[in-house]
């Protein structure tokens, strides 16, 4: 079966296909991608618009959902930002795996009673300008990525958020700890919002390569509360090559997560949520 592509004399021909508006990209993008998942970016994330080649099937990893499998080199037109945004669904799910995979390897067996919800699942989507801007959706933002509740009677009790962010960096070798300004905001309007304290764990991913292709693989994970983190709070400046501003962090504000656990045992999370009352985050401009 020839799987089918766009037409040259297609409308959406040279125009990003993750833009649901006619924006002109002549980028072309390539992904190597399993059946499945070629058929999910075209239609949940691409506005059901097909590639405009297909490779043939050839052992590897796919570039979205990272299983070793037969995939294809598929090509797209998109621009700039959606290429970023597609290439970093497969970390997404990567990193959101690694939280899970932690809750039920070292926690769980040590507090039972406390349940780990994923309140932003990572979905493929289309772009489509908002009319709010990213700080006007954090003020009124009350979830994080993860909300963990206690279980109090057969029924649960929310105690605290999870923000979750990954890079290719070791905390323990970094200067500085980055994070968008908008990403900051993103954790303080959930804790303004719900009164729940907030942690952010940084997900360290490496590379596995299976030539040519590749996938993210989760190498350690480091952990620090939103009180904590703002203490250490170094200096505020535009990010490399980008226009976003971004926050910069001593790294010493995260812990490793072999001493989650503890921190939890002991109810850590009710001192972070004193700290935040005594000294309320801001969301940042
Ligand atoms: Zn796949
Ligand atoms: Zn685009």
């Amino acid at each position: 079966m020839a799987d089918p592509v766009m037409a040259n004399d297609d409308p959406f021909w040279e125009k990003c296909a993750r833009h649901t508006s006619r924006y002109t990209a002549r980028k072309i993008a390539y992904f190597f991608l399993c059946d499945d998942c070629a058929t999910r970016f075209t239609n949940e994330a691409f506005n059901s618009r097909l590639p405009i080649y297909h490779g043939d099937p050839m052992q590897g990893f796919c570039g979205l959902c990272n299983e070793l499998k037969a995939v294809r080199f598929r090509q797209w037109f998109l621009c700039p930002i959606c290429y970023n945004v597609a290439s970093s669904y497969q970390k997404g799910f990567v990193s959101a795996a690694t939280v899970h995979r932690f809750w039920q390897a070292r926690v769980l067996p040590v507090v039972s009673n406390l349940t780990l919800r994923e309140t932003d699942v990572v979905t493929l989507s289309p772009f489509a300008r908002g009319k709010r801007t990213k700080r006007q959706a954090a003020e009124d933002l009350a979830d994080a990525d993860f909300l963990v509740s206690e279980v109090i009677g057969g029924q649960p009790v929310p105690r605290f958020h999870i923000e979750l962010k990954a890079g290719p960096g070791a905390v323990d070798e970094m200067s500085e700890f980055q994070l968008d300004v908008n990403d900051y905001n993103d954790i303080v309007g959930p804790v303004l919002n719900t009164g729940l304290p907030a942690y952010v764990f940084h997900v360290q991913l490496g590379m596995e390569y299976f030539p040519p292709t590749m996938r993210s693989v989760a190498r350690n994970l480091w952990w620090t509360d939103l009180a904590t983190l703002t203490k250490h709070l170094k200096r505020r400046a535009r990010r490399r090559d980008e226009s976003k501003a971004a926050f910069y962090f001593e790294p010493s504000a995260f812990r490793p997560q072999t001493e989650f656990p503890e921190h939890i045992v002991k109810r850590g999370f009710e001192e972070v949520q004193a700290a935040l009352a005594a000294a309320p985050p801001e969301l940042a401009g």
